[in-house]
């Protein structure tokens, strides 16, 4: 008898699940971006217990034919690409049709969908369809997720409290409210509802969600808007007076891809230290586009990482991106800006290692915030 045998279906979509699903937030990155490919208006991400108990999704996209909807669930299934060569063209999140498959094997997959007036259903129990059912909702897609990896206890050891789930599922979401502002997001978490950020006219970061979104005042963010050498950087940084020595937030696209990029965290620094002390760190956000020839394309779904072709290029103009902003938004030359500083002579006394002083000057600025005492910072002419 022989000793090596084909895997079953369910059992390729398991393995393979790991690769596609690491975190519930991985489940809402895939499914929003489901959303967001079926041409959704309006999308309501909706969570329970950080995604552990339940991950749910509507929009009011195109929906799924009937005949289609038990496909929707196979690996390597996708409406978006059909040969190779449409491969150069993709204009959509997904094409993979990878993301369903894996999702619906590690859980409790319950699609209800609406094209054409008519509505069905089905559910998988890790990977084992249910007969196809009619139901009832108006035009789009609502993909519940429960009992997200039970059946692979191994990865359930992974995760981290619902709380910390529920952070990574906040920065999902964010990133795609922020690069789609003509979208109208919702985001329920635990029955309360989070978020509700009405469709803008702009597309990219329009400042009334990000003000929104980071809990801040339109004015408090400064407009970033640049180009040099046919790189164009936009975002917000977030004013000089309400810095400290944490950043707040600090989040960066490269051609609407989310990123972490040291390399560009840096160059932010580098573009504040004209303007403000040494230990300010920068919040805010940078959107940088450049030719697709400059960015070497990552098909991996999951990195955060791109290889940029010529990254000494894209923090300089980063930086002057910064710079100029500064220089424009703050006050015209001679005149002079007023905030509360976070430095007095009390740090000599300080530790000089950094854990600890962070904390011990953040406790300073606290005790400084009543105080009258006033630090006037001039700007360069
Ligand atoms: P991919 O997005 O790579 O095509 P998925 O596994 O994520 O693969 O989805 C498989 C297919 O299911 C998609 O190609 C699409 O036709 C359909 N689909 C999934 N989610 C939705 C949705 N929210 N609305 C409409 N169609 C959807
Ligand atoms: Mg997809």
């Amino acid at each position: 008898m022989s000793e090596i045998k084909r895997l079953n279906q369910q059992t390729i979509n398991q393995i393979a699940a790991g690769e596609v699903v690491e975190r519930p937030a991985s489940v809402v990155k895939e499914l929003m971006e489901n959303a967001i490919d079926a041409g959704a208006t309006q999308i309501d991400v909706i969570i329970t217990d950080g995604g552990l108990t339940k991950i749910e999704i509507k929009d009011n996209g195109k929906g799924i034919l009937t005949e289609d909807l038990s496909t929707a669930l196979e690996r390597y299934a996708t409406s978006k690409l059909t040969t190779s060569e449409d491969l150069e063209s993709i204009n959509t999140y997904g094409f993979r049709g990878e993301a369903l498959a894996a999702i619906s094997a590690i859980s409790k997959t319950t699609i209800l969908t609406t094209r054409n007036g008519s509505t069905n259903s089905i559910t998988s129990n890790n990977g084992n369809l249910s007969k196809i059912t009619p139901g009832s909702r108006s035009q789009g897609t609502t993909i519940v997720i429960e009992n997200l990896f039970e059946s692979v206890p191994a990865r359930q050891k992974f995760m981290k409290s619902a709380d910390t789930e529920y952070k990574y599922i906040l920065k999902t979401f964010t990133q795609f409210a922020l690069l789609n502002g003509k979208i109208h997001f919702t985001l329920t978490n635990n029955g309360k509802e989070v978020y509700n950020l009405p469709s803008s006219e702009i597309e990219l970061l329009p400042k009334e969600r990000v003000a929104k979104i980071y809990s801040l005042n339109p004015s408090e963010l400064l407009p970033i808007q640049h180009e040099e050498y046919g790189i164009k950087v936009q975002g917000y940084l977030v004013h000089p007076k309400l810095l400290t020595s944490n950043s707040k937030f600090l989040v960066s696209f490269i051609n609407n891809r989310p990123v972490e990029d040291k390399g560009i965290f840096k160059a932010m620094q580098q573009g504040i230290s004209d303007f403000v002390p040494d230990f300010f760190k920068p919040t805010g956000i940078v959107s940088v586009s450049l030719s697709s020839e400059q960015v070497d394309v990552n098909v991996h779904p999951r990195k955060t990482e791109v290889k940029l072709i010529n990254p000494f290029r894209v923090y300089a103009a980063v930086t002057h991106a910064v710079k100029a902003s500064l220089q424009t938004n703050l006050a015209q030359p001679g005149q002079q800006i007023a905030y509360k500083p976070q430095m007095t002579s009390t740090f000599s006394s300080f530790s000089t290692k950094p854990s600890q002083w962070d904390k011990k000057q953040d406790n300073a600025y606290d005790r400084l915030r009543g105080s009258q005492q006033q630090l006037f910072f001039k700007v360069n002419p």
